[in-house]
């Protein structure tokens, strides 16, 4: 018998240290034994007290990482942006104004491509090509798919190998968070951000797919399509309004026994282009080929848009093109801003689900009920 629970009496069993804290390891229990228990780490790390927390940064810390090129700062400051938290915001976007002033003195180029057409292979040697010229590169992407389908575009570093391990490249993934125009508009800041960090080449990717093309081809100077030769109709599935915005086509994966093709399709678009209007830039856009896995006739593609910046900076469309970008981006923000306000007002939420019964049972129009709505919101301001 036990004299008390407290009585500890260690026995080997099997070469194991067992301690007897338990009066059913007592002997006259026969066929049981309660081994002694595991020491637990405790849940709260001991050392969490040595660890620093990441401290809050103010505004003007911001600023002077980012202009002194600090990527872990650059980083932190892009979470900002596209940060949906109102204080964050408030953060980002006096951060933003204080880097205006060292803006503007960038290349920024969009990229597009159906998913397969080689984007991230394209971009990781074509940003290596920068490099080698002796600038610095952010690439950013536009993906508003990414929140819903986990992206087109990837979102990891892996895709872009070459570059991710360049000290003088910032690679980030497309924001997720929200609509079409939020998501573009947190990349334009971003593109802001980079370019007072020092970043002199801006590559903006985004799917071929849909509306994103509009939003990149609004922030950037140059755009880019790669297509890929397939059998059959090259032009096919392209909108026309893709090939409108571009200011050079790019047929990717011209290697092995592709090279033929590569160049029929490349005649296709010459062709196809020459029936276009002459854009406003009064540039017509080149097609040219190359392989970006096998890193044939990059300088090629370079050197088209070297051409296309020498000729706007000479007819002066570059800064026309730029000042018309930033009244979009006037116009797009207020257009969100309003949207956001109108929808977040918990009196106007109350009254839409009302009139939207009312519309559903026939008991009021969509106009009337709308025209209620707005009204309500107005007197309310
Ligand atoms: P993304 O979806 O547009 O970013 O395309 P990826 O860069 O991921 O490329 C899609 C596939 O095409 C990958 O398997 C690449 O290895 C391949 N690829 C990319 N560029 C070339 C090229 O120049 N030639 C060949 N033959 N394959 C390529």
């Amino acid at each position: 018998m036990l004299e008390s629970l407290d009585d500890i009496i260690t026995m080997t069993d099997n070469d194991n240290q067992v301690q007897m804290h338990h009066p059913e390891n007592d002997a006259q229990y026969t066929g049981l034994q309660v081994n002694a228990g595991v020491e637990q780490p405790p849940i709260v790390s001991p050392y969490i007290k040595n660890r620093k927390r990441r401290q809050q940064l103010s505004v003007s810390d911001y600023v002077e990482g980012i202009r002194k090129g600090n990527k872990a700062v650059l980083g932190q400051a892009v979470t900002l942006v596209e940060s949906l938290k109102p204080e964050h915001q408030v953060i980002a976007q006096e951060v933003i104004e204080k880097c205006l002033p060292y803006t503007g003195h960038s290349r920024r180029i969009g990229i597009t491509g159906v998913p397969g057409a080689g984007k991230s292979t394209s971009i990781d040697v074509f940003g290596m090509h920068v490099l080698r010229q002796g600038g610095k590169l952010a690439v950013l992407a536009i993906d508003p798919s990414s929140e819903r389908s986990k992206g087109s575009i990837l979102g990891d570093k892996t895709r872009m190998e070459k570059l991710a391990v360049q000290p003088d490249a910032f690679i980030r993934p497309s924001p997720s968070a929200g609509s079409l125009g939020g998501v573009a508009r947190k990349t334009r800041e971003t593109i802001v951000l980079c370019e007072a960090a020092g970043y002199d080449n801006i590559f903006v990717e985004t799917v071929g797919v849909g509306q994103s093309e509009i939003a990149v081809h609004s922030m950037v100077d140059f755009f880019l399509l790669i297509q890929i030769a397939g059998a059959g109709d090259e032009l096919q599935g392209i909108k026309r309004g893709i090939m409108e915005m571009a200011d050079g086509i790019a047929i990717n994966k011209a290697d092995g026994d592709n090279i033929e093709r590569a160049n029929l399709a490349a005649a296709q678009f010459r062709n196809a282009l020459h029936l276009f209007p002459l854009p406003p830039s009064g540039w017509l856009p080149e097609v040219t080929t190359y392989s970006g896995y096998y890193e044939l006739g990059i300088d090629g593609v370079w050197d088209m848009i070297d051409r296309y910046f020498d000729h706007v900076q000479k007819n002066g469309y570059f800064d026309e093109r730029r000042r018309q970008q930033e009244q979009y981006w006037m116009y797009e923000t207020i257009n969100e801003q309003l949207q956001t306000r109108f929808y977040s007002n918990p009196e106007v939420q109350r009254l839409l689900e009302v009139k939207k019964q009312m519309v559903l049972n026939n008991q009021q129009s969509s106009f009337v009920a709308a025209a209620d709505v707005l009204d309500y919101y107005y007197k309310q301001l």
